[in-house]
């Protein structure tokens, strides 16, 4: 199996795997979105709350708020699967105490901890009218996105097979297939008698091309063990710590079923 990285920033991955199996990539695309630890609010004491949006919406806006959960951050957090999880205490403890008039920011909540901190600093919160207060206290824990959707560190991750355009040159060439292309994969070049290919991994499959064109000229399918994937996070990890930590939790997953097996299976 080869990986090939195409493009890399903080919050998005795209790479090339070639010569892998379809339950494997698709075993990683689900570790990624399920099975990584990732940190959010999940407990929230409202003290007062005067603005028109009623509590369960609040609590639910602050849960989804995205908070750094990198490496560095997630060190020495309890996991779910750990006793000491269910504490209030045992989070990371926030702060959230404003008057109005006013629009609350995610840059308002006040941690406890430096390093976990919301990811963006304007992401608004609440409006508060003149005199209007909010007092309240929450607890981000870590947790795991099979869970709840606010665990999720993925918000794309997703894989397509390598597309794989071929002509067919029996026939008269047709530029009329190029022309239908909605995502500029192909351009005729009336001059050198060609349809040229500009960007493969940009091809959607669609078929478009191939609906155009009247004589069967272009036809598209795809490398059945290469893949394209593409991994976007909501900036609270970056993808390729999501990535590192899918292969671990997949790589576990196989030991323990080895060890079953090995076992007798009987348990
Ligand atoms: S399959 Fe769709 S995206 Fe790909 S080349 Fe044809 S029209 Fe363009």
């Amino acid at each position: 199996m080869e990986i090939e990285v195409r493009s890399q920033s903080d919050n998005e991955m795209v790479f090339i795997v070639r010569d892998a199996e379809v339950p494997f990539i698709n075993a990683i695309r689900r570790c990624a979105m399920v099975n990584v630890p990732k940190i959010a609010i999940e407990d929230v004491n409202i003290i007062r709350n005067d603005s028109a949006m009623f509590n369960e919406v609040l609590a639910h806006r602050l849960g989804l708020t995205p908070l750094v959960s990198d490496l560095d951050a997630l060190e020495g957090l309890p996991l779910p699967e750990d006793e000491e999880w269910e504490d209030f205490k045992s989070g990371i403890l926030f702060e959230l105490k404003e008057q109005g008039p006013k629009v609350v920011y995610s840059k308002d909540l006040i941690s406890s901890d430096s390093k976990i901190k919301p990811v963006y600093d304007t992401i608004p919160l609440v409006k508060l009218k003149e005199d209007e207060i909010i007092d309240i206290e929450a607890s981000a824990k870590v947790g795991y996105g099979k869970e709840h959707a606010k665990w999720m560190p993925t918000t794309v991750c997703a894989y397509k097979q390598y597309p794989k355009i071929t002509f067919n040159e029996d026939v008269e060439i047709d530029y009329d297939c190029a022309l239908a292309c909605p995502r500029g994969v192909l351009k005729s070049d009336r001059r050198s008698k060609k349809i040229k290919i500009l960007d493969i991994e940009n091809c959607a499959m669609c078929k478009s091309c191939v609906r155009a064109s009247s004589n069967g000229y272009i036809n598209v399918g795809y490398h059945e063990n290469d893949f394209i994937f593409r991994i976007e996070t909501d900036g609270a990890m970056p993808p390729k710590e999501v990535l590192l930590k899918a292969c671990d939790v997949l790589g576990e997953k196989a030991d323990k079923f080895i060890k079953f097996s090995e076992e007798g299976g009987s348990k």
